[in-house]
């Protein structure tokens, strides 16, 4: 039985991770859930999975959750902090880390300093302090394992291959949903269309992020940490069909890939039941009804953020961490109509080369330089003359 912490149980991560978990009552069982601010899907999830303690962030809603559960015998606390208190419980064997953005990076060092085990979808963690972060886990003799479906993708065909060489790996990409559009039809696209993803349904923040090709840029370095990776040995193909969920090349020349229905559910439930492959009634693929599987190359001219990722993950340092925070800020702002989808890219890369460089911070270097692009992005979204 695996007793396991959700961070971000109302999301779109936590809720399947919850589907896959009451799927298998003998494996699984709930210790922590926590949430930014939806705290009637909190009070409902804790009453189902009777976890040991339940945190929300938001600490106004902190007395909403207490008379939702006060009938129930569940701790519960309020505020960023006490998520980060809690990953010390030594009653947790598991952390799912399915927070949105940089608020993942400080409870995921936590957890890794406390030993446990994770299963990362919070993918931002990496992109910020890839270096931190599994510096740590090897010191804990901590075990990450990936959540977003390319990487498992990858963990998948590197099973039984851990001594081979990598040539290099092939992420894909659907494309998102402007796929073969050009910068001048992307203009004055609303964030209505921005959020209809063709084959995924996701958080808001990712959907923005998989629509600018920003997703599939933060995907590279979080590879980079996961496998070890030099930035050259990173590719990204797109293939439209989202069934082949990413590629191995070994040093034979010899291809492997893992394919199947687009569900994250698949990739939440490896990572759960690592090393043990768990029963699903999820769809099967079937080959006839998908008669053709595509691929093309990425349009880097009009989906910039890809580009500005690579220069990210070739530079290194803060340079990552800098554009995830603009990229935050950026999309935000997308997502209340206070900038344009082609700003989005413009503001992120005036940042990245406003903020200085360093080249090998340390977790407070690495908060502030965090804090810097925050600020500079929303300088550079409040002034008019930021316009493409
Ligand atoms: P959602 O927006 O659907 O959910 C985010 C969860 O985190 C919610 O529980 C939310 O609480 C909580 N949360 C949000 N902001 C904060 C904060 N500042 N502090 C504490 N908790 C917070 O996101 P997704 O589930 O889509 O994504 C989660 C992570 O997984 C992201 O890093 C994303 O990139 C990654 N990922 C997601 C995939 C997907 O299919 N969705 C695929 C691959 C990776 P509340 O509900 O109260 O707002
Ligand atoms: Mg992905």
């Amino acid at each position: 039985m695996k007793r396991i912490a959700i961070l971000g149980s109302t999301g779109s991560i936590g809720t399947q991770a919850l589907e896959v978990i009451e799927a298998h009552p003998d494996q699984f069982s709930v210790e922590v859930l926590t949430a930014n601010s939806n705290v009637d899907l909190l009070i409902e999830q804790a009453k189902k999975f009777k976890p040991n303690a339940v945190v929300i962030c938001d600490t106004t809603k902190l007395a909403a959750l207490k008379s939702g559960l006060e009938s129930d015998n569940i701790k519960v606390f309020g505020g960023a902090a006490s998520i980060v208190q809690l990953m010390s419980m030594d009653t947790i064997d598991l952390v799912l880390t399915a927070m949105v953005g940089f608020s993942g990076l400080a409870p995921t060092l936590a957890a890794i300093e406390n030993k446990k085990n994770i299963a990362l979808a919070n993918k931002e963690t990496l992109v910020v302090a890839g270096d931190l972060v599994t510096k740590l886990a090897l010191e804990n003799k901590v075990s990450i394992y990936p959540v977003d479906s390319e990487h498992s993708a990858i963990f998948q065909c590197l099973a039984g291959e851990m001594h081979n060489p990598i040539e290099k790996i092939i992420l894909t990409a659907s494309g998102g949903p402007f796929r073969g559009k050009k910068k001048s039809e992307l203009a004055n696209i609303t964030k209505a269309q921005a959020l209809k993803h063709p084959n995924w349904t996701m958080g808001a923040k990712i959907t923005i992020d998989s629509a600018t090709l920003m997703n599939k840029g933060l995907e590279m370095i979080e590879a980079k940490w996961l496998f070890d990776l030099q930035a050259s040995e990173i590719e990204v193909i797109v293939h439209p069909q989202s069934i082949i969920h990413s590629i191995v090349q070994f040093q034979d020349g010899s291809m492997k890939a893992q394919m199947g229905l687009p569900d994250m559910k698949l990739p939440i439930q490896y990572a759960l039941g690592y090393p043990n492959r768990l029963v699903s009634d999820f769809p099967r693929f079937d080959f006839t009804k998908f008669p053709q599987l595509t691929f093309e190359t990425a349009d880097e001219e009009t989906f910039r953020c890809l580009g500005l990722a690579r220069w990210a993950m070739e530079k290194g340092g803060n340079l990552p961490c800098v554009m995830n925070a603009a990229n935050e800020i950026a999309v935000a702002a997308f997502l209340r109509d206070a900038l344009g989808f082609l700003q989005i890219a413009e503001v992120i890369e005036a940042t990245m080369n406003q903020v200085a460089f360093e080249s090998q911070p340390d977790i407070k270097a690495y908060q502030e330089s965090d804090a810097a692009a925050r600020q500079i992005t929303s300088q550079l979204i409040q002034k008019s003359d930021v316009k493409i």
